[in-house]
């Protein structure tokens, strides 16, 4: 085998945000929180396992008083499209009664599972929520959702990397693509 066909760079058809454009976008929402927040000290909830490049470098330029906790939905399993079968399997470390939550997702496609998420976290009376995510599939949204910050509106294919999974996979990709057709054909 050959460096070249492990490198994770070879499944990729093509990179749609680079890390370069993906640093000076997440660095924009950034400074929009901290100055919409700034009265405030939000609670900044990553939606697990995609969140973590995102929450890390989001809340690393959040320059304001903040804390962090981590929730865990099922989402797609191994294959490419949405269940809509939504469940926690891990919930918040603490309540969140009277808090303004954050919520920071990978990316919203149907919206199913954020639109759980948030009847789920609504009935624990918050004082606000919030959603931030850096991919938007509009074209694909079958519910109703406001979602406050948007890193990129992603066309509706199926994209990996920087936190992004395909069967557990490529989320170190530190930029954004789309695989190769082959490597859904291997799987
Ligand atoms: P939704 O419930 O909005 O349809 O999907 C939300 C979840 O599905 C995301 O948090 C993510 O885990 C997964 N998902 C949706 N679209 C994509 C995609 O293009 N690539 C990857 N890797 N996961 C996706």
């Amino acid at each position: 085998m050959t460096d070249r066909d492990v490198s994770l760079s070879h499944a990729i058809r093509e990179v749609l945000f680079d890390q370069a454009t993906i640093a000076t976008r997440v660095a924009e929402i950034a400074s929009a929180i901290a100055y919409d927040y700034r009265k405030r000290r939000p609670l900044v909830v990553g939606i697990l396992n995609g969140c973590f490049p995102l929450i890390a470098d989001l809340v690393r330029s959040i320059d304001i008083p903040l804390e962090v906790d981590f929730m865990a939905v099922s989402s797609y399993g191994s294959g490419t499209s949405s269940s809509g079968v939504v469940r926690i399997l891990k919930d918040l470390n603490q309540a969140i009664d009277g808090r303004d939550v954050l919520l920071v997702e990978d990316i919203v496609d149907t919206g199913l599972t954020l639109r759980y998420l948030l009847d789920n976290l609504n009935t624990r009376r918050p004082a606000s929520i919030e959603v931030c995510t850096l991919l938007d599939k509009q074209e694909a949204r079958t519910e109703r959702l406001e979602v406050r910050y948007v890193g990129f509106r992603c066309p509706n294919e199926f994209v990996v990397g920087y936190g992004l999974d395909y069967a557990g996979l490529y989320r170190n990709l530190p930029y954004i693509g789309v695989l190769r057709p082959e490597v859904y054909q291997k799987s």
